[in-house]
């Protein structure tokens, strides 16, 4: 789970991470009141979006008069703001943060993520920071520094004074920096982030170390002990048909493609994206329906995979082993009547009750398309939908 840049900002000072003051806004006339809490003449307007590159988007403005932050606020505010992170829809802006401005001598890159492959906390620096991380390591490969996390003793200062000093900072900085480094990886460690990332931290040019942006993502899987974490979730940052499905229970990951698909079995699901794609389709999503799914919960899969408008085929794939098949059949009757579906729905069902599984298709006397095997059924529904496009357009 992503959270905005103030959140993560509020989190770091609890360890110890200096940051600039600011105050969070809904409105220009806010915008202007915060700015006017804070002293100094120039204020920084940034737009809270679950994304980074927000600068290169415009979602980031220095202003030097209440003027320029209400001029800020009214362009930012309601704008869905696109950076080559959100992806072409972008994300709406309904909240910002405005800071009292600082003045930049240096801007660092520090990151902590997750190393699978080594399972550490992988600590990664440069001194080119400002740039994306991608960027860096594609204009100055060398100046990257990493550094692996021992998880039986945590961050130790020492290590934390090594990256410092590889960062070429001046001696009087040390200090603050190991403090910045050892505090975002004790939030890292304690609050169960996967990821942290301060691009920039600056050197000012009054010699302090501030994070002037933060980034924190966490692991889903812990939030449920995190309930303070868990609060801080905005789920209008969120794909809302994965919203939508997870408030239903389900598990679901939304694609771009067309090909709706509902199927058992995590690996059965990512199996039959890479059979729809063999077939020349695009799959809308994965989904598993979980077992022993009853006509009701398929109800619901079909309902969470039309609620993307992009569909325009459905694929139910089932090797039923705790599954019955009798009742995945009927669960597709079921949607297909009361959700009076129009779409080709191709349906494989093998193992458990299969012969009563089709009993039920064939009596339902809908246009159902069936399969026997994987490789059928994912030709059957990309050459139904072509057909279905292919009627639409002539
Ligand atoms: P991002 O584009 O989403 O990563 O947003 P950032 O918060 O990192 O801001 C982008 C860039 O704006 C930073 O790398 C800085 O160069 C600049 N910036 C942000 N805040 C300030 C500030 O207070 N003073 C100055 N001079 N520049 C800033
Ligand atoms: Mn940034």
């Amino acid at each position: 789970m992503d959270i905005h840049e103030y959140q993560a900002k509020d989190l770091l000072t609890r360890f110890g991470v200096q940051v600039p003051r600011g105050g969070i806004a809904y409105s220009p006339e806010q915008a202007v009141y915060r700015a006017s809490e804070l002293s100094g003449d120039k204020w920084v307007v940034k737009a809270q979006i679950h994304s980074g590159a927000r600068g290169k988007a415009g979602g980031v403005r220095i202003c030097s008069s209440e003027e320029e932050v209400s001029d800020a606020a009214t362009w930012m505010l309601g704008r869905k703001l696109v950076t080559h992170q959100t992806g072409p829809q972008g994300k709406l802006v309904s909240r910002l943060y405005v800071e009292e401005a600082t003045s930049i001598a240096h801007e660092i890159y520090l990151g902590f993520v997750m190393d699978r492959k080594l399972e550490r906390v992988v600590v990664v620096a440069s001194a080119q920071g400002g740039m994306e991380i991608e960027e860096i390591s594609e204009q100055e490969p060398e100046s990257i520094i990493r550094s692996v996390v021992d998880p039986a003793v945590g961050m130790q200062a020492f290590q934390a004074r090594e990256i410092a000093f590889s960062l070429g900072l001046e001696p009087p900085l040390i200090a603050q920096a190991v403090k910045t480094i050892m505090g975002c990886y004790r939030l890292m460690a304690e609050m169960d982030a996967n990821m942290v990332e301060v691009n920039p931290m600056v050197v000012t040019q009054a010699g302090e170390i501030v994070a002037l942006d933060a980034k924190v993502s966490f692991d889903d899987n812990a939030l449920f002990r995190r309930p303070e974490i868990a609060e801080l979730r905005d789920k209008s940052q969120e794909d809302t048909r994965e919203t939508y499905a997870e408030d239903r229970g389900l598990s679901y990951i939304g694609l771009d493609g067309e090909i709706g698909c509902i199927v058992n079995g995590a690996g059965l699901a990512m199996a039959t994206l890479d059979m729809i794609k063999m077939s020349g389709g695009e799959p809308a999503n994965f989904l598993d329906v979980g077992g022993g799914a009853s006509p009701e919960r398929v109800l619901k899969s079909f309902k969470a995979v039309l609620n993307d408008p992009n569909v325009e085929a459905i694929l139910v794939n089932i090797f039923a082993g705790i599954n019955r098949c009798d009742w995945i059949a009927e669960g597709v009757v079921l949607a297909m009547k009361e959700l009076e579906l129009t779409l080709p729905v191709v349906v494989r069902l093998s193992g458990t009750n299969v012969e009563e599984g089709r009993k039920v298709l064939d009596d339902s006397g809908l246009p159902v398309i069936t399969a026997d095997t994987l490789a059928e059924a994912a030709d059957s529904v990309v050459g139904a939908w072509k057909d279905a496009k292919f009627k639409e357009a002539s």
